[in-house]
C-alpha cells in the first residue's frame, strides 16, 4: 500500500471513530439569528455568546444549538440554576 493510500484509510478511520477521538479545544462561531446575528465561542469547557439571554443566565438558544452540532467532542454547557 503506498504512503497516500494509507493516509486516507487512517483519516476515514479517525474520522469514524470521532466520537473516541476529537475532542474540540476551542471554536468561534457566528449564528445568523432571526434579528441579529451571536457569536457563539467555546475554549476548554467555557461556553460563552454575545446575546442578551446568554449574559444573564449562561446559556441561550445559540450555545444550545452549538452544543447539539458539535456532540461529545465538546463538554457540556452548565445550566445557570
Ligand atoms: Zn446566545
Amino acid at each position: 500500500m503506498d504512503a497516500i493510500a494509507s493516509r486516507i484509510i487512517k483519516a476515514r478511520q479517525y474520522a469514524a471513530e470521532r466520537d473516541q477521538r476529537i475532542h474540540v479545544v476551542s471554536f468561534e462561531v457566528q449564528i445568523d439569528g432571526e434579528n441579529s446575528n451571536h457569536q457563539v465561542r467555546y475554549n476548554r469547557g467555557e461556553w460563552g455568546c454575545d446575546c442578551e439571554e446568554s449574559i444573564r443566565r449562561g446559556i441561550c438558544a445559540h450555545i444550545m444549538a452549538m452544543e447539539e452540532i458539535m456532540g461529545d467532542s465538546v463538554q457540556p454547557a452548565m445550566v445557570a440554576a
